[in-house]
């Protein structure tokens, strides 16, 4: 990664101090007679994590035009002072989390977020509320369940829902979304009888007595067809509540994952809106139409400092929820069964050449290890047939080791990763279902890559967003139940942080300007409640982000 010399960062800074603020710093003359300069604000007395090349620590950092203008002791407050001066308390000051891998969006009114849910009894509860709301007859809809976090410890089944809401259609479709669970009366107006044969590429669940128990596998859409579309207010709405709640988590910039050039337009009207703190976001489109996202791209170029256009998206194969990670070796009990590609091998490979040489920089899903090798293997030898310097190509979940091979590979051609450590935490019951011996001890492994050479940037994904939980495990390497998966894979805190914060922004080609508290860099921070250096890692997860700051505004506060 490129870094600024002490010097370089110093000079930039002079030329951004005049560029970009309105008004110069003043120079004042204090009683003493010493000249100090007046800046927006200087956060002192803390525990400053700059996370530059050496990891320096220090006491106080100070802001003005929404960038960081020097970092240091507090003897700095001898050369400047601020319109705000905040008193840290000792507390811990990191560069806000760099979230490399989201999925955000505008929800309808009738959706219900399941995610944190953890229990089928509070999942009854929030159907009840939602039915209140809505009136009866509306669809209810929602997001996110797993029977790995729910205190029953089984799957939500159609008459769950119905005692809920008899009268309401409800469709909820588990983390990972390869399956849902439906009400009775969302069979009814489906037209699903207990006759009715499974889709195609699906299955109708049903008990021993072949009744449907509510659960559709693969195929939803049967169901799912028949919810009203939303409408664009609503949307934007939900949009703007769901990026800003990310700062909450200390999250100050997102690569978020599948949009459209259609999407983008929300967005940016989003973003144009005067006085609405959100993140920093950079979008991943699908290569689905290809001169749209052009124009799109000739029209925007790089965006804003806000709103960009991010590398493409490609997807490889599915995920462990299903399960449809493309394996190597089959799945446990499950026969032959090695998961799939997400299109023909043939059309993968064919993609993926057809993006590289177009010139974009790609972020490709990739979990299963056969997935992970094919792609690798392909990326390789584009590189070998058309090279580009600096293409920051990545693999985004890595959540099987490869085979040796390919981390060698990856290395060589300068294939990135980032990589969820969160799964390790939320999946473990999919994993410990699906995988065995040596495969599921390394599961999303980050120091074996690491250890080859190869860049890991840290992220979320949806399994939960929140650094927190990727971190934890991350360093721990601990699923839900506490059990450690091949604790030769962990990584220090220092490297987890690198992760999620400076190697988030080299992924975007975004160094120069995020990810650490260097001068010249946007004033993007978090305040936390505790010591993450310091703190017992079975802590990690109960720290608070006590404040959040994007160029060098509060966003965010507990
Ligand atoms: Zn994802």
């Amino acid at each position: 990664m490129k870094k600024m010399t002490k010097l370089a960062g110093v000079l930039a800074m002079t030329v951004l101090l005049i560029a970009c603020s309105e008004q110069a710093p003043e120079q004042t003359s204090t009683a003493a007679g010493a000249e100090t300069i007046t800046v927006d604000l200087i956060l002192t007395n803390g525990k400053i994590v700059t996370v530059d090349g050496s990891f320096s620590i220090h006491n106080t950092v100070v802001v003005d035009a929404g960038r960081i203008v020097e970092t240091g002791s507090d003897a700095l407050l001898d050369s400047y002072q601020a319109d705000q001066l905040i008193d840290l308390q000792g507390k811990t000051v990191l560069p806000g989390f760099i979230d490399s891998h989201t999925h955000i969006r505008g929800r309808p009114n009738r959706y219900i977020e399941l995610s944190e849910v953890s229990s089928i009894a509070e999942m009854q509860d929030l159907i009840r509320a939602k039915a209140r709301e809505l009136g009866e007859g509306e669809w209810i809809t929602g997001y996110g369940w797993s029977e790995d976090e729910l205190a029953e410890n089984r799957r939500p089944l159609r008459q769950d829902l119905d005692l809920a809401a008899p009268n309401n259609p409800v469709i909820f479709t588990r983390a990972g979304g390869h399956s849902a669970v439906v009400s009775t009366l969302a069979l009814e107006l489906a037209d699903i009888t207990d006759a009715t044969p499974d889709p195609e590429g699906g299955v109708i669940e049903r008990d021993d007595n072949g009744v449907a128990n509510g659960i559709i596998r693969e195929r939803q859409g049967i169901v799912g067809r028949l919810v009203p579309d939303s409408t664009y207010d609503e949307l934007i709405a939900s949009l703007q509540i769901n990026l800003n709640a990310l700062l909450s988590k200390g999250i100050t910039s997102i690569t978020d994952a599948s949009k459209s050039p259609g999407d983008y337009a929300m967005w940016q009207e989003l973003y144009n809106k005067p006085g609405v703190n959100l993140p920093r976001a950079a979008l991943q489109f699908q290569w689905r139409n290809p001169e749209r996202i052009n124009a799109l791209k000739a029209e925007v170029g790089e965006g804003t400092d806000f709103l960009k256009i991010g590398p493409i998206k490609v997807f490889a194969d599915g995920g462990f929820t299903g399960p449809a990670a493309y394996t190597l070796e089959p799945y446990v009990n499950q026969g032959d069964y090695r998961g799939y590609l997400n299109m023909p091998e043939a059309e993968l490979v064919s993609l993926l050449n057809e993006i590289h040489d177009a010139g974009w920089q790609m972020g490709i899903h990739a979990i299963g290890d056969a997935a992970i090798e094919l792609v690798v293997d392909t990326l390789a030898a584009a590189l070998e047939r058309n090279p580009r310097n600096d293409h920051r190509h990545y693999l985004n979940h890595f959540s099987m080791r490869p085979p040796e091979a390919t981390m060698v590979k990856m290395a060589e051609h300068e294939i990135h990763i980032t990589q969820q450590p969160n799964f390790t935490y939320t999946l473990e019951g999919r994993y410990v279902a699906n995988l065995d011996g040596w495969r599921l001890q390394h599961n999303n492994p980050i120091r074996s890559p690491m250890d080859h050479g190869i860049v890991v940037a840290i992220s979320s994904d949806i399994l939960p967003i929140g650094p927190l939980v990727g971190l934890y495990a991350a360093v721990t390497r601990k699923g839900m139940s506490g059990r450690v998966f091949a604790a030769e894979e962990a990584i220090t805190m220092e490297e987890a942080i690198r992760g999620y914060t400076i190697t988030g922004a080299y992924l975007n080609f975004e160094e120069d300007t995020k990810g650490s508290l260097e001068a010249g860099k946007f004033a993007d921070m978090i305040v936390l409640s505790d010591d993450i250096l310091t703190i017992d890692p079975d802590q990690i997860m109960d720290i608070n982000i006590e404040q959040t700051y994007i160029a060098g505004q509060l966003v965010y506060s507990r």
